[in-house]
């Protein structure tokens, strides 16, 4: 059996680091806020190269609160990719805002910047790409546009910490990026985290004001806020597992570098792309292929686990039906829907491993070709 994620195997490297920590935390009787979220948001600042860093409840909550912290009103449209887990349009509606799809590109599977050009209008106010399945959005193509037309970007990387852009870390592009600690992400704590990072102080205050409350003195409320803070005990363990991040992007890498040697690369099957400007941490690896589900099905007969990221765009999501979309709306993410399948991916996982799931997707577009043959001869 080799299931497609497997969070657990990354805790029993560091179990006992693990439990000392939470025993301490357990210990102390401080179990909201206090030093571990704090050093938690200076280190994690620090490993991505953000100037500020606020610890919140979930990569959801990140979202709505940079929103809220940036003004968002009633009416105002923010655009983003259909092409993405609901979270990031969810945040965009549940912030007052209106939510503007634009497709993304068929090859990268993000934001495409010509598409993003032609959607703004005159009540755009952000635009929001996602970095998906770890490999950055083509950034600077966006962040010219915003530039020109004054808008703010927020970088959804909740699938992305570490990735980098033209060298540059992911999280650090734009005016604030969100990012997701939900246990199954590269950085993932044992329940709900989140975090958003800027280098504007200002607009980290507001979001720091809103996720408690909107107080920065006890009971004395600024602004409406609500319940955004990260736990203290989930904090302290992300810190433990924060010091192997980079070693676990690296096996991701590697793990992708056997899939890319081992894998048939033709009619058939389409392995992800890593564009010069992008270091994808691989979150996920998503490899298209047109018989998608027949694909999944053979690996799973085998043993093989595999996700589906993500199988219906948002667009067409009943939840989005007030947007009034049809299918053939945005083509590019319609298709990646109908055939991208994510293949096991975790730093442990060993070469043996990726040749066995390689060897049985070979073995597949065989079976498939030669089907083909005998039914044209
Ligand atoms: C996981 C995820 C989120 C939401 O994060 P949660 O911590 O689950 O709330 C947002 N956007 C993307 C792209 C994600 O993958």
């Amino acid at each position: 059996m080799i299931p497609f994620l497997d969070v657990k195997a990354h805790h029993d490297e560091i179990l006992p680091e693990l439990l000392d920590k939470a025993a301490e935390v357990i210990r102390s009787g401080r179990y909201a806020g206090g030093p571990e979220v704090e050093s938690f948001e200076a280190e994690f600042a620090a490993f991505i190269g953000a100037p500020h860093c606020v610890g919140v409840g979930s990569g959801t909550d990140a979202l709505l609160l940079a929103f809220v912290a940036l003004g968002v009103r009633p009416g105002d449209e923010i655009i983003t990719v259909p092409q993405t887990f609901i979270a990031t349009a969810e945040a965009i509606v549940f912030a007052g805002g209106t939510v503007r799809f634009v497709d993304v590109d068929p090859v990268t599977h993000t934001m495409d910047p010509l598409a993003l050009s032609a959607a703004i209008g005159p009540r755009t106010v952000g635009i929001v790409p996602v970095h998906l399945y770890g490999r950055p959005a083509d950034m600077d193509p966006i962040l010219e546009v915003a530039r020109s037309r004054g808008l703010w970007v927020v970088e959804d990387a909740a699938q992305a910490h570490g990735a980098r852009y033209k060298g540059r870390p992911v999280g650090t592009l734009a005016d604030a990026a969100c990012f997701s600690f939900y246990p199954g992400k590269n950085l993932g704590a044992l329940g709900e985290a989140g975090a958003v990072a800027s280098g504007d102080a200002a607009f980290i205050e507001r979001v720091r004001t809103l996720r408690e409350h909107g107080q920065r003195r006890k009971y004395i409320h600024e602004v409406v806020g609500l319940n955004g803070r990260l736990d203290s005990l989930q904090a302290a363990l992300l810190r433990v597992k924060l010091a192997h991040l980079s070693d676990w992007n690296a096996g991701r890498r590697r793990v992708a570098q056997w899939y890319g040697e081992l894998l048939p690369d033709g009619d058939d099957l389409a392995p992800p792309v890593e564009p010069d400007y992008a270091e994808s941490v691989y979150h996920l690896y998503a490899v298209g292929s047109r018989h998608r589900d027949a694909l999944a099905e053979w690996l799973d007969r085998r043993g093989i686990g595999t996700g589906l990221h993500y199988p219906l765009p948002l667009h067409l999501q009943e939840a989005f039906a007030s947007l009034g979309h049809v299918k053939g709306d945005f083509p590019a993410a319609e298709r990646i829907a109908e055939e991208t399948l994510s293949l096991p991916m975790y730093p442990m996982l060993r070469k043996e491993q990726v040749q066995t799931v390689a060897d049985a997707v070979r073995e597949f577009t065989t079976v498939r070709l030669v089907g083909r043959a005998a039914a044209t001869s």
